[in-house]
């Protein structure tokens, strides 16, 4: 319930909610409607229907019991890996790292990491890292401990290096690049793209989006072959990546 929304709206709709689903067999055996309609108001809808469906497969497959590992919890309906590696961690004290865009930041600073954050290869790599930092006992309070230097001290603009507990073996800081890092990838270079029908299939001869290169409102022109085959040039996003400009995908019409 707390993904995207405050505490203080979450309260009512936790007693309501808690009070006529008061554990994972109830609520497993509810049917969709009822729970959504718990759920009315609090938005993201997924979130109801993924938690039945947890519930239905804890109970099936794990005698009604969370599952303690983070494979486990992985494969249960909602559960991502960041949910999966928290809850691993916070509830069962297994060695697992939370990597969210709070740690991955101070990871990123700690090593110094210059490949952007947006890669893959670089998540992994700075996943491993964190991973390997998690103490045997009490994974749940470092992960915590991690969370929160992220939110309240690395934070992403004027890190609090001064009164960091972790300055001394930072490498960001003590190269004076805290403020630049974590890095993100450029955006792809071209003015001119031809724009992708699917995955499948590019288009020939490929209409192109002519891009104006206004830093503040990237502009996308229909050109008259986009128009012809039918293309929805508002469905084009469209960004500015100083000093280049990007179309970043293109939709089917
Ligand atoms: S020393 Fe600064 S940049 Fe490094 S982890 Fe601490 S707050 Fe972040």
């Amino acid at each position: 319930m707390l993904q995207q929304t405050v505490v203080a709206t979450v309260e009512p709709y936790f007693a309501r909610f808690v009070a006529r689903f008061p554990d994972v067999a109830t609520l497993a055996a509810a049917d969709d409607d009822e729970v959504t309609a718990l759920w009315s108001g609090l938005g993201y809808y997924a979130r109801a229907r993924n938690l039945r469906r947890a519930a239905e497969a804890i109970v099936s497959a794990h005698g009604g019991a969370l599952p303690a590992s983070e494979e486990a919890l992985r494969a249960l309906p909602g559960i991502g890996p960041y949910t999966a590696a928290a809850v691993a961690a916070i509830a069962f004290d297994a060695r697992a790292f939370a990597l969210d865009g709070n740690t991955m930041r101070v990871l990123a600073r700690l090593t110094g990491e210059r490949r952007p954050v947006d890669m893959p290869a670089t998540r992994a790599a700075l996943h491993a890292r964190g991973l390997a930092e998690v103490p045997r006992r009490r994974a749940g309070d470092f992960n915590q401990a991690f969370m929160e230097l992220g939110a309240l001290v690395c934070t992403p603009r004027n890190p609090r290096c001064d009164g960091c507990p972790l300055a001394a073996g930072c490498r960001a800081r003590a190269e004076g690049r805290a403020a630049s890092l974590p890095r993100k990838r450029r955006k792809i270079s071209s003015a001119w793209m031809p724009p992708v029908i699917n995955s499948q299939s590019h288009l020939t001869p490929s209409p192109r989006a002519l891009l104006h290169k206004s830093p503040r409102k990237p502009r996308l022109v229909r050109t008259p072959m986009m128009s012809r085959l039918g293309f929805n040039c508002r469905r084009y996003s469209a960004a500015c990546a100083s000093p280049s400009i990007i179309v970043r995908r293109a939709c089917s019409p």
